[in-house]
């Protein structure tokens, strides 16, 4: 392996080898017989390191070890699993630059959007610990004398999370972080196309629960295709969450299929993200955040700004500066540990297709390529998983412009009013995230109100790309409706329970209801 990057030295203080078991229940890796699989980088195509995925048997053990940790971990009072939590944060943080660099490899964001990525690990760990000491619930004023009602939030067993290839740590974190400290035990089944972040992260936090004798299933991995582990997981009643972050696809099947035995989810899927330019917005700030929304992780993101609603008057002047901007970012698409790169390649050559294919529908809709539309090649581009990012002069009803594409496209469109650009800022099925630029205050007020955005997020003067942990995060409509990491996320992963305490003498009803015998 060409090893430009001190990828070797990475590999081994991250603990992987050339083949890596590809299930654990916590410091305990399994000797999997499942078949093996290869992780490429698509910024070279270097072979990173292999995978033996588990078998149905390493699952059940697993799982039936998850179910017996949940027994014992649910009694460790909150805060002193926020202590264990604080430690997972403190060894992220020993661990932050070869994760983050595997990261950027594995996945093909660059170094600094890795590093970024570990970052929101330690954020959510910190959050967490917090939260810790402030598992909430309500008293409740009783109608009775000498009653006392009040609810409190109870762990709720084995939380399966299911996650996204773009996002290779960071959403395994954001939902264990939570569901660590509510005092759930948790099984991850990663993206198999980014195996080699998850048994990373596992071996990073095997350092915490052998330092604090923690016993097996707290936090367990199961790397295995969908063969052999699809259906069966979902389906699995010893989960009582299933958290899936990934397209709206595999979004209605998880749906469907927990729902079914009705489980929870967290439904965390595509967006179709757009920012509203008015032409009262700082029009320097606007840009930076559309070119990062639009071309930052080479379009990857969930909240990848997809769509730019500019107002007429200023359409020409903005996309003149726009077509600069992606002149600019055009010669920094490299690999992605490079540290001048900026745009780094798709994770495969499907994605590639899928933007081709995408500027090509938008053609044949009547849209026009204002820059981009290249697949790379040649020297440093042999691997054929490097484009161009995209400007296509578009209409909001295209059927390409109301899909999600993976991609560093962005479609621009122009409106009179900002009715109608919020009209057609909604008009897609996804509700991700969205934004607006203006420093008229009645525009931004309307576009966060009621008749606004219908997005999970909705940000003003701020792109569409890059939560802090701190706010819930999530979409509507077909965004799926889940909400994890900040604010009140905390409470799908317990058990709510309501409790009325009767300290008098007497057994009265509820509504005064009579019953004597
Ligand atoms: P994907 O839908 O192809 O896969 C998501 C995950 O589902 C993967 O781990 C995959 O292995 C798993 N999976 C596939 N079939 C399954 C089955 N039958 N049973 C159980 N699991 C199954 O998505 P992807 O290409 O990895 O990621 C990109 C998508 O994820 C985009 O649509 C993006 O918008 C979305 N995403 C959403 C968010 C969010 O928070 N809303 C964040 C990141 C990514």
């Amino acid at each position: 392996m060409a090893d430009k990057y001190g990828i070797k030295a990475t590999l081994d203080r991250l603990g992987i080898k050339e083949i890596n078991s590809g299930a654990t229940t916590g410091t305990v890796w399994f000797e999997t017989t499942g078949k093996v699989i290869e992780s490429f980088a698509p910024a070279d195509g270097e072979l990173i390191g292999k995978v033996q995925e588990a078998s149905k048997e390493d699952y059940n053990k697993i799982m039936e070890t998850a179910k017996e940790a949940f027994k014992v971990w649910r009694e460790v009072p909150a805060p002193k699993r926020g202590e264990i939590v604080r430690q997972m944060g403190l060894e992220l943080r020993k661990y932050k630059e070869d994760l983050g660099r595997l990261v950027s490899y594995e996945m093909g964001k660059i170094y600094q959007e890795g590093l970024g990525e570990v970052q929101e690990m330690i954020d959510i760990a910190d959050f967490a610990v917090g939260q810790s000491r402030q598992l909430y619930g309500f008293t409740m004023q009783s109608e009775r004398e000498k009653h006392r009602m009040f609810d409190h939030y109870e762990p709720l067993g084995i939380v399966g999370v299911i996650s996204a290839f773009n996002f290779p740590v960071a959403v395994w974190a954001w939902n264990t972080m939570l569901a660590l400290i509510a005092g759930d035990t948790v099984v991850w089944k990663p993206s198999s196309k980014t195996t080699l972040c998850a048994v990373a992260t596992h071996n990073i936090m095997a350092n915490v629960l052998k330092a604090n004798n923690l016993p097996e299933g707290i936090i367990n991995l199961v790397i295995a295709g969908s063969k052999v582990l699809g259906d069966d997981f979902l389906d699995d009643k010893r989960m009582p969450l299933i958290s899936v972050t990934g397209s709206t696809a595999i979004g209605r099947r998880v749906a469907s299929r927990v729902g079914q035995r009705l489980g929870r989810t967290i439904l965390e899927l595509g967006g179709n993200n757009a920012i509203i330019v008015s032409k009262e917005a700082d029009l320097d700030m606007a840009l930076r955040a559309i070119v990062f929304g639009s071309v930052g992780t080479a379009g990857q993101r969930c909240t990848s700004t997809r769509r730019l609603i500019v107002q007429e008057d200023i359409y020409d002047s903005l996309v003149q500066r726009l077509v600069k901007a992606y002149e600019s970012v055009a010669q920094k698409i490299g690999h992605s540990l490079n540290p001048d790169t900026l745009v780094g390649p798709l994770i495969d050559k499907g994605s590639v297709e899928a933007y081709s294919w995408a500027i090509g529908e938008a053609q044949k809709e009547g849209g026009k390529v204002l820059f981009g539309n290249k697949v790379l090649s040649g020297e440093g581009f042999e691997t054929g998983t490097y484009v161009v990012p995209t400007i296509v002069e578009a209409e909001n009803h295209y059927n390409i412009v109301q899909e999600e594409t993976f991609a560093p496209i962005l479609y621009i469109m122009k409106y009179k009013t900002i009715e109608d650009a919020i009209e057609l800022h909604n008009n897609v099925p996804q509700g991700l995230s969205s934004a607006i630029f203006s420093r008229n205050m009645l525009e931004t007020e309307l576009f966060i109100s009621g008749s606004g955005s219908d997005c999970g997020i909705a940000n003003v003067n701020i792109g569409t790309s890059g939560a802090e942990i701190g706010g819930a995060f999530g979409g509507e409509k077909d965004t799926g409706g889940g909400r994890e990491s900040g604010s009140d996320s905390w409470k799908i992963y317990m058990r709510r329970q309501t409790t009325t305490i009767n300290f008098g003498t007497s057994l009265p009803l509820a509504q005064g209801l009579k019953f004597d015998f």
